[in-house]
């Protein structure tokens, strides 16, 4: 199997499609935009060395099919799309270890593997430009909002459905793309970490348990604005010193979840003038983690937090909803097999969960088992031209993730 994979074409086709599709500031790989095009048209040169069927989709994803003995499929996935000025890696990465990763199942198995192989990229992961992430997976499992995506218009007011048509897609029809998980047994996915765990553990690469789930919220302590001379302190209904104590609590929130994070993102008061007491303070608050009741129990326990600081300071608390999504945990068994493969690959493997959501969630939420691999990033940064791995990791992730993919069609066959 060794002989027939070649890790270093990897990363040249990877130099390659870096020099076609970037500039002085980064990647230009935005999603239905010429270079997005253009850079469809060379992954579709590069997969027709193998005899791959290839279509788009109803929502813009780009499917090459080897089809072997068995209807049931393997999926791989990844992003050829980009932010503007993003890393090299992001995405494609997952895209191009894809095609080698075909190459090898191609050779090894003249052309007729024991189950069919499909190597997706999905469409607009990014959303980059109408602010929506995860758009062609999320019109693949069901899960699109379509009256909320159809809304969408980018900063020059273009509607989403008027920029698919221009690529001819049609978006009321998105959701026909859904046909494509028929048969799919198992979907994979590589992606660089976009964060600093495996770098501070001096680890290439890791098994991923799953994306977080995430609970965004408003939170606004009401008091009442009084001169800043003529107020004693001990008459004052101070909306910041409640939402002052929050600062603080959520760092003790998150360490009693072990494995939880939280962030207050962003706070304004008002009046917002240096000589008075803060009327109204919002503040929100960011809450991730990978089990579903141990989010919940972060929140139930911000909030009593919130209430008690309110009641402390004589101010009143309330509470809105941002935005919500569930936590996907991934197959347990397909964890293992990619914890395996990482260790025959480079003796040591950590399990982490991914904080920024991506297609393998949505593939998750469809019901297809589903599990991604980290390799490390260099810098713990993505979505910025400085994104790197050191080329031995690039080398190692493709080995390993090829070895997933073996160790999964078995797993399909039996
Ligand atoms: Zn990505």
């Amino acid at each position: 199997m060794s002989t027939l994979l070649n890790p270093k074409r990897v990363v040249s086709d990877l130099k390659e499609l870096r020099a076609l599709t970037g500039d002085e500031n980064g990647t230009q790989r935005v999603a239905f935009t010429p270079v997005w095009v253009k850079t469809r048209a060379w992954l579709k040169q590069k997969l027709e060395a193998l005899p791959v069927e290839m279509h788009t989709d109803a929502a813009g994803n780009f499917w090459s099919t080897l089809r072997g003995d068995s209807e049931k499929c393997l999926l791989i996935g990844g992003h050829m799309d980009s932010v503007p000025n993003g890393g090299w890696l992001d995405g494609c990465l997952n895209m191009m270890a894809g095609v080698e990763v075909l190459r090898r199942i191609n050779a090894q198995y003249n052309g007729k593997p024991p189950v069919t192989v499909r190597l997706v990229d999905w469409a607009d992961e990014e959303g980059a430009r109408f602010g929506k992430s995860l758009f062609g997976s999320s019109a693949c499992s069901g899960n699109l909002d379509m009256n909320e995506a159809r809304g969408l218009k980018d900063k020059d007011g273009v509607t989403l459905p008027d920029a698919l048509k221009n690529v001819g897609i049609d978006f009321e029809r998105v959701k026909d793309s859904g046909k494509e998980l028929k048969n799919a047994a198992a979907y994979l996915e590589l992606h660089i970490e976009q964060g600093p765990v495996l770098l501070d553990l001096d680890l290439p690469l890791g098994a991923v348990l799953g994306t977080f789930g995430v609970e965004r919220h408003a939170i606004t302590f009401h008091g009442q604005a009084a001169h800043s001379g003529s107020t004693p302190m001990n008459r004052r209904k101070d909306a910041f010193l409640a939402a002052g104590k929050m600062s603080a609590e959520i760092y003790r929130i998150a360490e009693r979840s072990k494995g939880g994070v939280c962030t207050i993102g962003s706070c304004t008061t008002k009046p917002g003038i240096v000589t008075s007491v803060v009327e109204e303070c919002r503040i929100t608050l960011d809450q991730r983690h990978l089990d579903a009741s141990a989010l919940a129990q972060m929140l139930k326990e911000a909030k009593a937090a919130s209430e008690q600081f309110a009641k402390e300071g004589n101010v009143k608390v309330s509470w809105e909803r941002i935005w919500q999504i569930a936590p996907r945990p991934f197959n347990e068994e397909l964890i293992a097999f990619c914890d395996e493969s990482i260790r025959e690959t480079c003796g040591k493997s950590h399990r982490l969960p991914s904080g920024p959501l991506h297609d393998a969630a949505e593939v998750a939420r469809a019901g297809v088992p589903t599990v991604m691999m980290f390799v490390q990033s260099l810098h713990g940064i993505s979505h910025n031209k400085i994104e790197d791995t050191m080329e031995e990791h690039l080398e190692l992730c493709v080995t390993a993730f090829d070895k997933l993919a073996e160790k999964t069609i078995g797993w399909i066959q039996k």
